[in-house]
């Protein structure tokens, strides 16, 4: 309800574009002219892949807001070009609602006064200061990331979120028990890919077991999903100089977890090393 008030009064649309009706319905919602349009990167990708393929006529919305997931910069371009309208991203947790917002220089500046959020050792910690209870202070969100200060003072307070990882536990992919390397690798991968053939789809990677990873994406790729997955391979093999094994899928569950990261860790980390769950 609240929810709903709120989408009411900022004239903004929620985008989820699913299933049979996912056409009718990205129609459906541009013919309501959004001031805004809100919602998962990955369901806004698979909108904009749509409204491309359909060549699709609309007002252009003031803003697209992308919430809850990490945007490669190609994705992002993508989206600004297919929507025309520049697009911010929001970073929220559950516990807390809206706790960052990008200004149109690309800094997430905080912009609830009454959240506290700090650093500590890559770990973000926030402090709710209206609430009594004290679970809420130095509350971990379980994302990593820094925080600058900036001289800009267009939204919030000047510091800002520089780097934003997703939750830190999950941040590793395994060649093997001992070798491991950050996930940004595969991100970067991707957005590389994704430049050098001017294309853009959503992606999801999961690692499941030592030496793979299952990479899911939107669509197929116009030079073959091989061609996709020798990219990432040798890109891996390049900064490691071991091999990993890319497993790609197409059209499946590239959308379908809620999460905040392309990157799923399956693998357990414990204090003493990994184990398989
Ligand atoms: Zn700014």
């Amino acid at each position: 309800m609240k929810s709903n008030l709120k989408d009411f009064a900022l004239n903004r649309k929620v985008c989820f574009p699913m299933g049979d009706q996912a056409e009718e319905s990205v129609a459906c919602i541009l013919s309501w002219k959004p001031d805004y349009l809100y919602g998962y990167a990955s369901l806004l990708l698979e909108a904009a892949a749509l409204v491309d393929k359909q060549s699709l006529r609309f007002m252009p919305p003031k803003c697209v807001i992308c919430t809850a997931e990490t945007i490669m910069p190609a994705q992002k371009e993508y989206l600004t070009a297919v929507f025309k309208a520049p697009v911010v991203e929001e970073y929220g947790a559950t516990e807390f609602d809206i706790v960052a917002f990008e200004c149109g220089t690309g800094h997430r500046h905080f912009v609830n006064p009454w959240l506290v959020v700090r650093e500590s050792y890559g770990s973000l910690l926030v402090s709710d200061v209206s609430r009594k209870s004290t679970s809420f202070i130095n509350y971990d969100i379980g994302d990593s990331g820094m925080i600058k200060d900036s001289e800009c003072t267009v939204i919030g307070g000047t510091h800002y979120l520089a780097a934003l990882e997703g939750r830190t536990i999950h941040r590793f992919a395994y060649i093997d028990p001992e070798t491991r390397f950050h996930s940004v690798d595969l991100g970067y991968a991707m957005n590389e890919y994704q430049c050098m053939e001017n294309e853009v789809f959503s992606f999801r990677i999961i690692q499941s077991e030592f030496g793979a990873i299952d990479l899911y994406i939107s669509s197929v790729p116009s030079n073959g999903p091989v061609s996709l997955q020798q990219f990432i391979q040798n890109s891996i093999r390049e900064k490691t100089g071991r091999d990993i094994v890319v497993n790609v899928f197409v059209g499946e569950k590239s959308v379908e977890l809620a999460e905040k990261s392309y990157f799923v860790q399956r693998i357990r980390e414990t204090a003493s090393g990994v184990v398989l769950t």
